[in-house]
């Protein structure tokens, strides 16, 4: 099992296969894209594998593959296929775009994994465009409204970002209102690839729920599993739920269960800080599964409590885009 230095149990492991991705949402980076690493540089999908074996290995139950965008990697399947014959591994979950996803929906189903996240930031095709830079949206909308259907755990990811999507705040809850899902928001954070200056944010969560109960005033706060980063509501009448994260205001950390592991092999305690080492060189050396456990131990050693003591130790310029460090 693995502990850190604040006593909090580690059992969930976000892996990165990529940093690439077909989208170029204007939060996590410019219009060109950003420095993508060249293919040497990422861990292969036998690396992957053999990671993930030793992560279950050290008592991680839970393991989001996320990205870049993971559907842009071709062999991704050769991944869940071994991820869902691991023993000890309880839940498999994705984080995608959806834009890609269409043609292995079955296979997925078949392979047993039901929890998909898909990012959309917009419940109107000329916001999705605007925000996106492509012309995705109705792709989108269509593999959503499949996964749903199909009896996937659908939740909706939703980054609240003043002048670009607020205004599809109130109809992406009336639309998902007779559907099993939950949507949650999210508040901007500060890895944007070098987008744009990165002050602060207007629409925090508090911002968010005042604007869902001005229009849905009966709202009933629902239980949520400790280690959750979102807090969850129902709308009365909704077959759905909603939630809130507070990605940007961060008070959630206390209970951070979760690493970060990049497709460059980044080992990242918070979002909010550096590194705290690289796997890939130790993946291709010698002895190399108990020279990753021995990284991982030391970087779990020495975690911050917080995302703020986390960016109090690290005093850097936040210039990553999410897309390298893994959503
Ligand atoms: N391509 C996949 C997707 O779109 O879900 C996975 C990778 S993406 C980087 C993971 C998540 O990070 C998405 O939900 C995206 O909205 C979020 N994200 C990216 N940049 C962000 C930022 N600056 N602030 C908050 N969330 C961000």
């Amino acid at each position: 099992m693995l502990v850190d230095n604040h006593n909090r149990k580690i059992n969930y492991l976000r892996l990165a296969v990529t940093d690439r991705c077909n989208l170029r949402c204007n939060y996590c980076m410019p219009s060109e894209g950003i420095q993508f690493a060249e293919s040497k540089k990422l861990f292969s999908i036998e690396e992957l594998c053999k990671l993930s074996e030793i992560m279950v290995g050290q008592g991680i139950d839970k393991i989001r593959i996320t990205g870049g965008e993971p559907f842009v990697r071709k062999d991704i399947m050769v991944l869940l296929h071994k991820l869902s014959a691991l023993e000890g591994l309880e839940d498999i979950s994705i984080t995608t775009n959806a834009t890609l996803i269409g043609p292995y929906i079955e296979e997925l189903k078949s392979l047993g994994i039901r929890n998909i996240n898909v990012s959309l930031d917009a419940i109107h095709k000329e916001t999705f465009e605007k925000i996106t830079r492509r012309d995705q949206y109705d792709i989108v909308y269509n593999n959503l409204i499949r996964l749903i259907t199909e009896g996937f755990n659908v939740r909706i990811n939703f980054i609240a970002l003043e002048n670009q999507n607020i205004q599809d705040i109130i109809p992406i809850l009336e639309l998902m209102k007779h559907y099993p899902v939950s949507v949650r928001f999210l508040e901007e954070m500060p890895f944007n690839g070098g987008s744009k200056k990165f002050e602060s944010i207007t629409w925090n969560y508090k911002k968010i729920l005042n604007h869902i109960i001005s229009e849905f005033p009966e709202v009933t706060l629902l239980p949520s599993p400790k280690t959750s980063t979102s807090v969850n509501y129902q709308i009365k009448g909704h077959k759905g739920t909603f939630g809130l994260i507070p990605s940007f205001s961060r008070t959630f950390c206390g209970s951070c269960n979760r690493l970060r592991i990049s497709a460059t092999g980044d080992v990242i305690t918070c979002l909010y800080g550096k590194p705290r080492a690289n796997l890939l060189d130790v993946m291709r050396s010698e002895n190399a599964e108990q020279n990753i456990t021995a990284h991982i131990l030391q970087a779990i050693g020495t975690r911050s409590k917080t995302g703020f003591e986390e960016q109090e130790r690290y005093k850097g310029v936040f210039e990553n885009s999410m897309t390298s460090i893994g959503g």
